[in-house]
């Protein structure tokens, strides 16, 4: 049990396949209170009361600062404190440079890079009055390698900003004992290519990483897990790569 009672926000933690509901579901096996966040209040009920008794499912858009501080305050209200907030709400967009649209290059860049912000800016004051926490970020391959995986340049972009943001978090607020951690997926199975990932170029994708197969929801959570827990307690700002070795550096 390595978060036996800490409280844990996961952002886009609704949906079915995805990376937020393994971790999810791996921290509430880890003993955590978890608060399951995302844009449909009743999927984050639900999957909140999936995860068993004693966890909290809330509505909030990760872009609307009014909204967060809303969801901040009814977890207060329901734990009094929070030790992990986990930044994974994300859409991505499979699309050219020439053809990023100014509407598209809004919501990729909000959801990704400004959502972990504000969520950020939320949680720290909780966290600096309670001596500590952890804040895990869900950057991307795509931020390292400039994109070529599934999501457009603007994407790659969001997530290279997460790693920024990531990393100045860390040495800002290190003295509070707030670590800030990013990971960086490779190509995990869930429902965030929206069918639009063709065969062809998956076998392509899947032949270029060195363990054989794509990652696992799980995969992700188990290391969303080790950065959240006590096993990480002297690392801040580092970079944690989950892609089965599809990029090594
Ligand atoms: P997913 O599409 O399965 O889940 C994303 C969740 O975020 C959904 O539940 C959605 O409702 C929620 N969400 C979207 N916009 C939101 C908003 N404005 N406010 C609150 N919630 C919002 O995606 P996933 O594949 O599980 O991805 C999770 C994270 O991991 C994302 O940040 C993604 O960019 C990152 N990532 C995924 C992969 C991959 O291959 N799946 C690879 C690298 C990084």
């Amino acid at each position: 049990m390595l978060l036996n009672d800490k409280v844990a926000i996961i952002t886009g933690a609704a949906s079915e396949r995805g990376i937020g509901r393994a971790t999810a579901a791996c921290f509430a096996h880890h003993g955590a209170r978890v608060v399951v966040l995302d844009l449909d209040e009743a999927a984050a009920q639900r999957n909140a009361l999936a995860l068993g008794s004693g966890h909290l499912g809330l509505a909030a858009n990760v872009t609307d600062a009014e909204a967060i501080q809303r969801a901040v305050a009814q977890v207060m209200n329901e734990y009094g404190r929070i030790d992990v907030l986990v930044n994974n709400a994300g859409i991505t967009q499979p699309v050219k440079t020439l053809e990023i649209a100014a509407e598209d290059y809004n919501r990729i860049l909000d959801v990704n890079l400004r959502g972990t912000l504000l969520m950020s800016q939320a949680v720290i004051p909780v966290m600096q009055r309670q001596g500590g926490g952890s804040i895990v970020c869900l950057s991307s391959v795509s931020a390292q390698r400039g994109g070529g995986i599934f999501g457009g340049p603007h994407y790659s972009a969001a997530k290279a900003g997460v790693l920024g943001l990531t990393k100045a978090m860390a040495r800002e607020f290190g003295p509070d004992q707030i670590r800030v951690n990013a990971l960086t997926p490779g190509l995990i199975q869930t429902d965030i290519t929206g069918g639009l990932l063709h065969d062809e170029r998956r076998h392509a994708i899947i032949d270029s990483i060195p363990l054989g197969r794509l990652g696992a929801a799980d995969d992700v959570a188990h290391a969303a897990l080790f950065l959240a827990s006590d096993l990480s307690s002297y690392l801040t700002g580092i970079t944690l790569d989950v892609n089965g070795g599809m990029l090594i550096h």
